[in-house]
């Protein structure tokens, strides 16, 4: 009997989670939804009147080191204070609630509305809705519909071709950003790991100068082809996920053995770069990191010996040489094992491969500012850089 009990309660259960227009759950006062495209929400249960207890779980159980992600959006009847209790049973609370009240505006929640537990298994938030809406997310959402704004945008750029390379595992298109064809080539890969949304704000703003209409940008694109994939793991931004895609895969773990058709997708544009004679000089994979409040370059170490030689040591120092009130890292390492991106760039091309991360809580408006002057600096020593082995 109470086997049949549970199971009429799954099926109305996952009737209610089909239907759009109902919340994931409400009481007399709140309603609470995560249908959007990143949103997350496990198990939702009100304590009282104007408390809640939402639970987050991991992806999936092969997810180590697992943190997680949450996004919800929260109606009230009228203006009301909620006392939110965010449970992460099988992970830790590495993110910082993000608010907004319309999903595309963000500000990170005051520190004073939120508690974090030692452990960091749960963390508390008490926020002010009405009936217009409050969103709460791990962080700001960017989702499929920011990167379709941003090819619209790039199409009517003369120079600029997009593509689809592949399907993800749910079969979403991977797009792929181009210029003309070069013999040289630098590549830009982002969004590998879902959440890691402050790698995908730089990036934005990286790409937006090299292919912007300024004479470096101009004399870069002349001498070099730009190959951008700017969303490697659709699935995973859609459905919320911290780390891996929907084939419960790290994808920045799958560079070598390309057992996911994301990767695959990847690999099967630089078959076609080597096909072609054209010649990588410059890999950039864009993250974000719990490590560092600002940026960290994870890149080769000297003896490594790049080609372009010492790229990573020159660019480092130009920038700092422009930015002055700003620290961010430069972290060489010599390769790990590990079957990342940076690693397989490196061994199959003995290019600079570098780690591009923004840190988790860095301040957005800096990250703005300053990352043009790592887009242009890179330029300016590539275009400095002789021409590739052959
Ligand atoms: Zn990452």
């Amino acid at each position: 009997m109470i086997a049949r009990l549970i199971l009429v309660n799954a099926i109305i259960l996952s009737a209610c989670a089909a239907a759009a227009e109902e919340p994931f759950c409400a009481n007399d006062h709140f309603a609470i939804d995560a249908q959007h495209d990143s949103g997350d929400l496990d198990k939702c249960k009100f304590k009282a009147d104007n408390t809640v207890e939402l639970t987050f779980r991991r992806e999936d159980n092969k997810v180590d080191g697992a943190f997680s992600w949450f996004s919800f959006r929260i109606t009230a009847e009228e203006t009301r204070d909620i006392r939110i209790k965010l449970r992460f049973p099988d992970a830790y609370a590495r993110y910082w609630p993000k608010i907004s009240k319309d999903g595309r505006t963000w500000t990170r929640a005051d520190d004073d509305v939120v508690k974090r537990s030692w452990i960091g298994k749960s963390m508390k938030l008490a926020v002010t809705v009405d009936e217009s809406g409050t969103w709460v997310s791990a962080q700001e959402l960017i989702t499929q519909t920011f990167y379709d704004q941003w090819l619209e945008e790039l199409a009517s750029h003369e120079e600029i071709r997009t593509s689809v390379i592949g399907k993800s595992v749910q079969n979403r298109p991977i797009h792929l950003v181009r210029t003309a064809n070069k013999p040289e080539v630098v590549v830009l890969l982002g969004r590998q790991h879902p959440a890691e949304v402050p790698g995908a704000l730089a990036m934005r703003e990286f790409v937006d100068v090299l292919l912007g209409d300024t004479e470096l940008a101009r004399e870069f694109r002349e001498r070099f082809t730009l190959l951008i994939v700017p969303l490697v793991n659709p699935d995973g931004v859609a459905n919320g996920h911290s780390r891996h895609n929907a084939g419960r895969v790290d994808l920045n773990r799958d560079w070598g053995p390309f057992t996911q058709p994301e990767t695959q997708s990847v690999a099967r544009l630089m078959a076609g770069v080597d096909e072609l004679g054209m010649k990588p000089r410059l890999m950039l994979d864009f993250h974000a990191t719990k490590m560092t409040p600002t940026m960290v370059f994870y890149t080769q170490v000297p003896e490594d010996n790049t080609n372009p030689p010492q790229f990573a040591t020159s660019w480092m120092t130009a920038v700092g040489k422009r930015i002055s009130d700003y620290e961010f890292t430069h972290d060489p390492r010599s390769p790990s094992g590990l079957d990342n991106t940076k690693n397989y760039f490196f061994s199959r091309y003995g290019i600079p491969a570098i780690t591009y991360e923004i840190g988790d809580e860095a301040d957005r408006d800096k990250v703005r500012k300053y990352t043009p002057v790592f887009a242009e600096e890179m330029m300016r020593i590539m275009l400095q850089a002789g021409p590739p082995e052959t």
